[in-house]
């Protein structure tokens, strides 16, 4: 009890997903230097918890003797900032997902368990190989975890002569523990350089397309200096403004955000930029770090304990540059000048489990709250941003054209079903294709072929009842992967082999069906058998740092051929590349879901960008079952804006985002009547909460009406805006029906409808 008199009262938010405010009496000892922000310790339900503080008040919000004395606090490096505070309390809002959930997105784990660890910079040998190997063997008796690490180490030395290694290349696997890697250190057997170069670029200089002159800032095109003297002025004076800058493929927008970041940091402000994780490649980190010396690189790979020291270095403000996918979003940078999101258009800024904010909006929210410049780059812009420039509310730059004389690829669009006709067979690879691999393989240029499907066929199937082997746990069809000889499903990872006979009905005529990219790796071996060939997807680069190290391999010119998913299709920059072939442009478009276009259509235009960037002349080949399709015809023709008037005025008609704003309910269950149940008595709930000008479908059986085991079910409903929308979650009782068994899981503004 506080003898003073004054009492001081915390309100605390639990880091779980409860949206409720506890409220604590802070004792005396810490009434003078508590804050907003600080990290709380707390008796909770019998039990000591951590929370945030976001309140401080004197006056007691319920009767004082209820009240329990808050037993400690954090050291004041590890309070969460205000503006970072202010935003998770906006994500909790606009996600409908309670404010401890925000928080605890917010706040990495390393900070959260107040672990401490220096960041090991740069990995090197402390000696010539074959000494550090016979060390290897003697430790191996004693410490086999370091000596495996270690073993690791040296292969990867002797594949990368002379390069630097970063202590948290992915590349490193169970190496890249840090603790390892002390012990190692420590020794004697590797050296571990505290320099500036962690996630360094391990593509040797002048090979990576940016080469050893990235520091060197080019002269700026008449386009990138029209679009910075745009924004200039609105770096560092404290206001909001957002720019989209639409800018082709190659066209300078990073180049124009490494200006705009040096013009933050020469206002005394940092910056923050966004990047999709899968182009988050040492490649593009270095092109940052090189430019401004030391950056915080946010991957995913990091250690909670070095993502905690990045965590509290910028925090400090010892570093001004956080450069990150998705979470980076919440990194605790004061002072924020410039937000950056590049490919703003990636569907991977939407995190797929609680709290599901998409990064992109946060990114605009914290630029505002913060007074901040932000800018959104793509050269296939959402329609969420191209309405939102539309409207006035971003302001719209374009990049039309690719510095240096880099000309736009050639596109020729190959009609497959003509093809079909024409030779009489169905081929992955048309004859316009293979004339132009030869002649690209001819002149020792790369090709890059993109196909969206893995495995080997797309699917087994019956050709007596027609049915198509699925997945035990999924309602989906299971996949071919016949280099590994077995059936695969997509969403759950679960797999099984090769049936003799139909599950279904038992007849031996089981048939394959459609074409991934292992059969077409097959094809492509076929027609060029001395080409090598790198194919890249999910299945084949399962390894950590496989991704990496694949695309390095490729910028040196081990392989002719870089054959893939969707990984094939974004951030590469390869100048030797001058052809892209795309197998099958309309392969996604028959899903459920009402952006299939519109991904297509980006995935298309990106791949196709990857031609030609260095000056030499590139040519795509599109292939396509409906070469008229919109989607891809925009595609080809690299008219965005032809593209973007089509589907706007299509959703309109539908009434679907961005015209309208959507929320997706799912209500999942063990059991498919608890499901079912869960779902009719939370639509009954919905319904009868609609406000005017509103719309509900479902609920229904999601697409994928089992996954891993779970029956699934939704519904979507649309609004004319979001506080249209807000209203009426807030006035529906979404709980009846849950406890027995089911779960309700709510989207807002969902990416996936499946
Ligand atoms: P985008 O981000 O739009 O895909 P980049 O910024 O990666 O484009 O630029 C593509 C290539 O052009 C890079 O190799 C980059 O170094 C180079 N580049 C960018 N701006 C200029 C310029 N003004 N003059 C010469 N080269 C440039
Ligand atoms: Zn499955």
């Amino acid at each position: 009890m506080s003898r003073s008199g004054a009492e001081l009262y915390a309100g605390v938010v639990v880091e779980a997903p409860l949206s409720e405010i506890f409220h604590y009496r802070v004792p005396e000892r810490l009434a003078g230097r508590i804050r907003p922000g600080d990290r709380a310790e707390i008796p909770f339900a019998r039990r000591r918890t951590r929370g945030v503080v976001v309140s401080l008040s004197p006056v007691a919000p319920i009767d004082p003797a209820l009240i329990k004395e808050l037993l400690d606090i954090s050291p004041e490096e590890e309070r969460i900032p205000e503006d970072i505070l202010e935003l998770s309390r906006w994500v909790a809002a606009y996600y409908h997902c309670g404010w401890g959930m925000a928080l605890a997105a917010a706040i990495p784990a390393g900070v959260k368990h107040g672990r401490r660890e220096r960041l090991a910079r740069r990995v090197e040998l402390a000696s010539d190989p074959d000494l550090i190997e016979a060390g290897a063997a003697e430790l191996g008796r004693r410490a086999p975890k370091q000596a495996a690490a270690l073993l690791e180490l040296l292969a990867w030395f002797r594949g990368h002569p002379g390069a630097v290694l970063p202590a948290d290349c992915p590349d490193l696997g169970k190496a890249a523990s840090a603790e390892i890697l002390r012990q190692l250190a420590k020794k004697g057997l590797i050296r571990l350089l505290d320099a500036e170069a962690a996630w360094e670029d391990p593509f040797p200089a002048g090979e990576g397309g940016e080469g050893s002159s990235a520091a060197a800032e080019p002269v700026l095109t008449a386009e990138q200096t029209a679009a910075l003297a745009e924004m200039a002025p609105h770096v560092g004076n404290g206001e909001f403004r957002s720019f989209l800058l639409h800018g082709v493929t190659g066209s300078g927008k990073t180049e124009v955000y490494l200006r705009l970041i040096a013009l933050a940091l020469a206002a005394g402000k940092s910056a923050l930029v966004l990047v999709p994780e899968i182009s988050l490649t040492p490649q593009a980190a270095s092109r940052f770090r090189r430019r401004f010396g030391e950056i915080a690189v946010l991957h995913s790979h990091l250690g909670d304990g070095e993502r905690a020291e990045h965590w509290r270095r910028l925090r400090s403000g010892g570093v001004r540059v956080a450069v990150g996918a998705r979470s980076a979003v919440f990194a605790p940078l004061r002072n924020l000048g410039v937000v950056v999101v590049d490919e703003e258009h990636e569907r991977t800024y939407k995190q797929d489990n609680d709290p599901r904010y998409h990064a992109r909006d946060v990114a605009l929210m914290r630029a505002r709250l913060a007074g901040a410049l932000a800018v959104l780059g793509s050269a296939t812009p959402s329609l969420e941003s191209w309405v939102n420039a539309d409207s006035g509310k971003h302001r719209l730059l374009r990049l039309t054209s690719r510095p240096g004389g880099a000309r736009r690829p050639g596109v020729e669009v190959v009609d497959i079903r003509r093809e079909w006709v024409e030779t009489g067979r169905l081929a992955l690879v048309s004859r316009r294709l293979e004339r132009a691999l030869a002649g690209c393989l001819e002149r020792r240029e790369q090709a890059i072929i993109f196909l969206n499907r893995r495995g080997f066929h797309t699917s087994v199937r019956c050709a007596a009842c027609g049915e198509a082997v699925m997945c035990g746990n999924c309602d989906v069809a299971m996949t071919h992967h016949r280099r590994a000889g077995l059936l695969r499903c997509g969403c759950c990872g679960s797999e099984r082999g090769v049936p003799e006979s139909c599950p279904a009905c038992g007849a031996a005529s089981l048939r394959f069906f459609g074409a991934g990219t292992e059969r077409a790796e097959d094809a492509l071996a076929g027609l060029f058998p001395r080409a090598r060939l790198l194919r890249m997807d999910s299945d084949s680069m399962r390894a950590r740092g496989a991704h990496q190290s694949s695309l390095a391999a490729f910028a040196r010119g081990e392989y002719d051929v870089l054959l893939g998913t969707q990984m094939v299709a974004k951030g590469l920059d390869f100048p030797n590349v001058t052809l892209v072939g795309v197998l099958m442009a309309d392969a996604a478009l028959e899903l459920s879901d009402f952006r299939s276009a519109e991904r297509t259509f980006q995935l298309v235009a990106q791949v196709i960008g990857r031609a030609g960037r260095a000056g030499k002349a590139g040519l795509a080949v599109v292939q396509a079952f409906q070469p008229g399709h919109p989607a891809v015809a925009a595609a080809a023709a690299q008219d965005y804006a032809a593209f973007v008037a089509g589907e706007l005025s299509g959703r309109g008609r539908l009434g679907y985002p961005p015209g309208r704003r959507l929320a997706r309910v799912v209500i999942q269950g063990g059991r498919e009547e608890a499901a079912r149940d869960a779902a009719e008595a939370a639509g009954r709930a919905v319904r009868a909460a609609m406000p005017g000008g509103c719309r509900l479908l479902g609920p229904a059986p999601c697409e994928i009406e089992r996954l891993q085991g779970v029956f699934r079910r939704h519904m979507l409903l649309f609004a004319p805006d979001n506080r249209i929308l807000a209203a009426w979650l807030a006035g529906a009782d979404l709980r009846p029906g849950l406890d027995r068994g089911a779960r309700l899981i709510l989207d807002i503004d969902p990416v996936s409808m499946l």
